[in-house]
């Protein structure tokens, strides 16, 4: 079901794509122009579909290509000299989900079911996880569609333009003026909302960090400000134009040309001075220092009270709940369990008498060995004393000196 819906949300967005695209050059600009297929028509449409055009590629590529898996029986090095050495003094991540090591700035995604690298985030719309390889692809339709839709609007305005420059709005056929509202009314909600997504992600281009390592910043900060740990470069911002250059390539001529991601996803370059800080590629994210150790206890629960399903134990419930509960289906058990005295006693609920009776069943109710949770978590029952008196004397016959009253002596009444 899942898949289905994934691809569904692609279908649909082609869909949109398509039609922002095409009906926008078939029923404003191709009657605006007389239906001729003129010079300065193609001059005008050429370019805008040349940017649908790559625009479906990138798109293309993003829902494709894998985003980078883990390779299988990978494992971090440790052996080598130098910077890889450095890594010792980290711990090494490890998915416990793929039961196997991450590399540095993968993170399992729970959607795709495996640990993807360099991930940024799971993306509905492309129905993909945005990570290492398809990236660049993301970043340049994001900048695709902010161009196109730009480029979409204009044309729309100056059609608009004309026409009220001419004054003559009844020239303009009904279904012309139709698509000419709709267009308006799909094309700039889609390029508010990717045009501020670019925004932040041209910002996470140029700063090298991806959407989840974004959180992570915040968190440091948090963590810092605080003043649980010292503070920590972020160790992969290389400088801006490295930070491009390690997503789009090393020539800035085709950047926006759609070109594989760099690298192997596995292995990434950190800045002189975050090495410099004794800083590694396991040294990111710093941890909480309160957070709760992995290990063996890793999986109890924080408090002794809980049981395993962080559930009360469910002998502790509270009498009253239960007791209401029973209330609603007829019976007298609420007046007799909660006295005049008590907060939750209402006084249209039936008389006082019914709980003071001792002679009907109520009270028999009451005196039920009933178990509720006290504010420190004890059970409190209600006391019989009588029967607890009685108990002890049974139990230890011998701790108790009993008046047991002695025949008259015959020494008595011998004296
Ligand atoms: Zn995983
Ligand atoms: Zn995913």
């Amino acid at each position: 079901m899942g898949r289905f819906l994934g691809r569904l949300v692609v279908f649909f967005t082609v869909c949109l794509i398509s039609f922002i695209a095409y009906t926008v050059q078939i029923f404003v600009i191709w009657p605006w122009y007389g239906r001729a297929l003129t010079v300065e028509l193609l001059q005008l449409l050429l370019p805008f579909n040349a940017l649908v055009g790559i625009l479906f590629y990138n798109y293309s590529k993003c829902v494709l290509v894998d985003p980078g898996k883990v390779p299988r029986g990978w494992a971090p090095n440790t052996t080598a000299d130098g910077f890889e050495v450095k890594k010792l003094s980290g711990k090494p991540r490890y998915c416990r989900m793929c039961d196997a090591y991450k590399p540095p700035r993968s993170h399992h995604c729970r959607h795709c079911d495996s640990c993807v690298l360099r991930m940024d985030h799971h993306c509905p719309w492309i129905n993909n996880c945005v990570g290492h390889f398809n990236y660049p692809y993301f970043v340049r339709f994001l900048f695709y569609v902010d161009l196109a839709c730009s480029y979409h609007v204009i044309m729309l305005v100056q059609r608009c333009r004309d026409t009220a420059y001419r004054g003559d709005w009844t020239r303009m056929g009904s279904a012309e003026l139709i698509f000419v509202i709709l267009n308006f009314v799909t094309c700039i909600p889609v390029l508010l909302a990717v045009g501020g997504f670019s925004i932040y992600h041209f910002y996470c281009l140029m700063s090298n960090s991806t959407t989840i390592e974004g959180q992570e910043k915040d968190r440091v900060a948090t963590l810092v400000r605080r003043g649980k740990i010292q503070e920590v470069k972020f160790p992969y911002h290389i400088g801006r134009l490295n930070n491009i250059k390690s997503v789009l390539g090393d020539n800035p001529l085709l950047w926006c040309w759609p070109q594989p991601a760099p690298g192997d996803g596995l292995t990434f370059p950190i800045s002189n001075e975050a090495v410099n800080n004794g800083a590694t590629t396991t040294s990111w994210p710093p941890e909480d220092p309160n957070e709760q150790p992995e290990g063996p206890f890793a999986g109890l629960p924080a408090s002794p009270w809980t049981y395993e399903n962080d559930g009360f134990n469910p002998g502790l419930r509270p009498t009253n709940s239960q007791l209401r509960r029973s209330d609603s289906s007829g019976s007298r058990r609420r007046r007799a369990a909660v006295p005049p005295y008590h907060p939750d006693y209402r006084e249209g609920d039936g008389d006082a008498h019914a709980y003071l009776s001792s002679s009907d069943e109520s009270e028999v109710e009451f005196m039920r060995p009933a178990l509720r949770r006290g504010s420190e978590g004890y059970e409190v029952r209600p006391v019989n004393r009588e029967e607890m008196l009685q108990r002890y004397l049974d139990e230890a016959p011998d701790k108790y000196n009993r008046y047991v009253p002695e025949p008259p002596s015959e020494s008595e009444s011998e004296g």
